[in-house]
């Protein structure tokens, strides 16, 4: 089945249009049905893969619409990877023009944590949702800003998001959906405390996705405390 077949609504479908995405990559046709069928979802799919839109399409399409409500109803975790300051430079110009709340303040970029934020964008561009990109090395300042702007899905580094959370008393109490991509890398990068203090502040209700080139033990271990029944996915 192509993406006509998956039920999405006009906004999203359109989106994924318009971003050019004419068949879903097998990681996407494997994933987007179970996700919006509400179920947890550990899935062994590398950068290339197509592995973001798999896990953005159905955000979209659980989401909605804004809502003038208590805080974010999504959230995701990349971990940083530092970029050449061209593609820097080209974030900035997509995303000047985009209404969404991307912050690039510094002179660092995490490029993963980035490239989600403008696949949000570029895919999301028709629902009208509000993102808000927080990273370690930016000012907090413009982080606290975003947030006040009620951001509907929330994009992070798990260390900052740490210390925004105990800085703003951010509260997740909203949140329904979310997103450890490339879990491996985020463990390598030594994030496992954090990660633990985020899903304890999460609510119980919430859909889980974990997205991981490899899986090794410490992962399997996580994805069994933090999700619900996961559906394994691999190529
Ligand atoms: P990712 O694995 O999420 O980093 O995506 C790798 C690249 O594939 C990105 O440039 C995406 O925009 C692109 N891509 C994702 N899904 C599709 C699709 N269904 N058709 C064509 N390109 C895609």
């Amino acid at each position: 089945g192509g993406f006509q077949s998956m039920g999405l609504s006009y906004p999203v479908y359109k989106g994924v249009m318009k971003k050019g995405y004419k068949v879903p990559t097998p990681i996407q046709r494997k994933t987007i049905p179970v996700i919006l069928d509400g179920k947890d979802v550990v899935a062994m799919a590398r950068t290339g893969s197509g592995k973001t839109a798999a896990f953005l399409v159905p955000m979209f399409e659980k989401l909605k619409a804004p809502q003038a409500q208590t805080g974010a109803r999504a959230l995701v975790l990349t971990p940083t990877r530092e970029l050449a300051l061209q593609t820097m430079k080209f974030t900035r110009e997509v995303c000047t023009v985009a209404a969404v709340l991307l912050l690039i303040t510094c002179s660092r970029v995490h490029s993963v944590c980035v490239c989600v934020c403008v696949c949000v964008f570029q895919l999301g561009k028709f629902t009208g949702l509000k993102t808000a990109l927080i990273l370690g090395g930016d000012s907090m300042d413009d982080q606290f800003a975003a947030l006040h702007e009620n951001p509907d899905i929330i994009i992070g580094t798990p260390g900052r998001l740490m210390h925004v959370i105990q800085e703003m008393n951010l509260k997740l109490q909203a949140v329904e959906y979310v997103v450890f991509d490339e879990a491996d890398r985020l463990f390598e990068m030594g994030f496992a405390e954090q990660l633990q203090e985020i899903i304890r502040r999460l609510p119980d209700m919430r859909q889980t996705l974990l997205f991981s080139a490899t899986l090794p033990k410490m992962i399997v271990e996580f994805a069994r405390a933090g999700l619900t029944e996961p559906v394994l996915i691999r190529l």
